[in-house]
């Protein structure tokens, strides 16, 4: 190397006294460039008790993953010295100033993986970064718990209650949002009363106090209910739209998949229809609203609509709930939503459908809630955009969908984390 390149890594990695690069190799056909960093001085500050011009018992070999250098993969080297200390008695390793003690990544390093994992997909991270994602998984943990520790959730009024699941229909994972700050609070594993408990206890350990919570939106579940009664006692119970219609499409559906069991086979058949494609357009027919009907979902509907089937008065009665939600977005007045909310529970309950009738029994049953879900908008979007980025979260946790890992990254995406370290490539950041 040409004199002078060293003393330019030297400053180019940020790098103070006593560090300085001595040495500098290109391996260009291994598409590599290796620093050789040094301590100089025999005597320094002992790293345990802070007592100066201490000796240098020994040095440790050690390494370091860097940023690359163009095309070239740039690695750190140094003799770390330990330093006997008289004062105290240790025996202390010198803290580097480019990495976390034990990390065999340098901090920018580090802050680049967590840029990517934000984005991409963590395998997908590891690949450009040319790592394992096993060594990601466990640096997104770590800066996300030292982040959390920091964050202050003093001030949280409103909060929303969700459950998710990791697979299909099990490991079931709580989360809470602020839905005012629009930030994912906390998420634990489960989704029984405890966990609201647990979310209380949380946000008191960051400042928060959940006696001035005032508004929780959830799912109708016990559970959530229960939990709330205990830790957030003083709290309005609001309902949102999103679960209660996700609770009439599946009223509608066990309706339907009864009928085709239990009713006389030519209702069966009826239902059927002649093939199977039929059957499957009105599956998804009945689901969907009608401004999304393909041509042959819009001719199996209008055929349902015209039979005296149960399933069609499953259509219907779900189509008058969304109408009714439909009408309270319209005129934003608790009372008139309260008294179209109770004739579609009155119809509901004399309409024959078991389904039904208990799904107005239970809106009935805490109707004042249900309303309040039904006028609060802005939660209810929120509610519905969180839902599409932890199927995000989810996706990026692919191959390594532990609930610890998939709680990681949501925490480390949808809970803006003040204290996260800076993009390496922001203005604000230093390298090194
Ligand atoms: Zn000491």
């Amino acid at each position: 190397m040409n004199v002078g390149v060293e003393a330019l890594f030297t400053s180019a990695l940020g790098l103070q006294p006593p560090w300085v690069v001595e040495d500098v190799k290109l391996d260009v056909q291994g598409k590599r460039i290796d620093f050789e960093v040094s301590c100089s001085g025999a005597l320094l500050t002992c790293p345990a008790c802070g007592a100066a011009s201490q000796p240098v018992h020994d040095r440790l070999r050690r390494q370091w993953r860097h940023l690359d250098f163009f095309q070239f993969e740039a690695w750190l080297h140094a003799d770390v010295p330990r330093v006997a200390c008289a004062s105290c008695g240790k025996t202390t390793q010198l803290n580097v100033p480019w990495a976390r003690p034990g990390s065999g990544f340098t901090a920018a390093f580090e802050a680049l993986a967590l840029a990517l994992c934000r984005d991409l997909p963590v395998r997908q991270a590891a690949a450009l970064l040319r790592c394992a994602d096993k060594q990601l998984w466990r640096r997104i943990e770590f800066y996300v718990d030292q982040a959390r520790a920091l964050e202050s959730f003093a001030g949280v009024q409103i909060v929303g209650i969700d459950e998710t699941s990791l697979r299909r229909g099990q490991h079931y994972i709580t989360v809470v949002h602020d839905l005012d700050a629009k930030r994912l609070l906390f998420a634990t594993e489960g989704r029984d009363h405890q966990t609201v408990l647990d979310f209380a206890a949380d946000l008191e350990a960051h400042g928060g106090d959940p006696a001035e919570v005032r508004h929780v939106c959830m799912d109708m579940s016990a559970a959530y209910a229960k939990g709330t009664s205990i830790a957030l006692a003083q709290a309005d119970i609001s309902y949102d739209r999103f679960h209660v219609i996700a609770m009439a499409i599946q009223a509608m559906d066990d309706v339907r998949r009864e009928e085709l069991r239990s009713e006389p086979e030519e209702v069966a058949a009826a239902l059927l229809g002649a093939d199977p494609k039929t059957r499957r357009n009105l599956l998804w027919g009945m689901r969907k609203n009608p401004v999304g009907w393909t041509g042959a979902q819009t001719t199996a509907m209008h055929w349902l609509q015209r039979s005296a089937l149960k399933s069609a008065r499953a259509w219907r009665l779900r189509m008058a709930l969304r109408e009714v939600y439909a009408r309270a977005r319209q005129h934003n007045n608790a009372e008139q939503a309260a008294s179209d909310l109770a004739a579609w529970t009155s119809w509901a309950r004399r309409c024959r459908l078991e389904p039904f009738k208990k799904l107005a029994a239970t809106i009935k049953e805490r109707l004042g809630a249900v309303v309040r879900g039904m006028l609060d908008h802005r939660s209810n979007a929120f509610v519905e955009s969180m839902n599409g980025q932890l199927q995000q979260a989810k996706r990026a946790a692919r191959g390594y969908r532990t609930a610890k890992n998939f709680i990681a990254i949501a925490y480390l995406r949808l809970s803006r984390l003040k204290n996260l370290p800076p993009h390496p490539f922001s203005a604000a950041a230093t390298v090194g």
